[in-house]
């Protein structure tokens, strides 16, 4: 990683120019998520899974640049990227920690092989710089223990399948009573709803999600 960045300059990872890793007019083109449908997201009853997710909430519409920063994120391996796109989140956590109150921040995780795969885990990435931020603490209480195909290809009942038992508390952890769940997108709430269940068997006693994504 530092080998290249040496090697090649800086390109925006949404319109390619080079110089910044997201110039100033990709920036000014991220839409916040205005509609509640692209913003919030409450348990869905009887079509998604249970209720252990209290709000979901992302910061801005999935499309245009933030789709592909997000993407250039995941799979180009340009993780440098992730402290920018966290700082420009914060204030919708803010808007999310005036429901919650004071949280601790859990990025969602992936499966170990995935992670040796990628170098990194990107909602780890975000959730690190929003939790110094806004001081909130960070702990990676859970684990991925079984990897998952891509959920983008499957339709609601089978990323649920996909999802079940995918996750779990690691071993030793220290359950919290408020948490946070960070991630990069949300697409239905069947990740964070699985992460949810968990940490509430595990005695967390209200567990939120947050993420830079939403798509409606
Ligand atoms: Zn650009």
């Amino acid at each position: 990683m530092v080998l290249l960045d040496l090697l090649m300059p800086p390109a925006c990872a949404s319109c390619g120019r080079s110089g910044t890793l997201l110039c100033g007019r990709c920036l000014n083109g991220f839409v916040k998520a205005s509609r509640p449908a692209e913003r919030f997201l409450a348990p869905d009853r009887g079509v998604v899974v249970g209720e252990s997710l209290a709000v979901g909430m992302a910061a801005f519409a999935y499309e245009g640049p933030v789709r592909r920063a997000l993407a250039a994120l995941k799979y180009s391996g340009a993780s440098r990227l992730a402290p920018i796109l966290a700082g420009i989140c914060e204030a919708s956590l803010g808007g999310l920690l005036a429901i919650s109150g004071p949280a601790t921040l859990v990025p969602v995780p992936v499966h170990p092989e995935r992670r040796r795969a990628r170098g990194y885990n990107q909602a780890e990435l975000i959730a690190k710089p929003l939790g110094r931020a806004a001081r909130l603490p960070n702990a990676e209480i859970l684990d991925r223990i079984r990897p998952t195909t891509r959920q983008h290809r499957l339709n609601r009942p089978a990323r649920l399948a996909n999802l079940r038992d995918a996750f779990a508390m690691r071993t030793g952890a220290q359950v919290r009573p408020v948490v946070i769940l960070v991630d990069d997108i949300i697409t239905t709430n069947a990740t964070l709803e699985a992460c949810a269940a968990v940490l509430r068997a595990a005695g967390c006693e209200t567990v939120y999600g947050f993420a830079v994504g939403r798509e409606v």
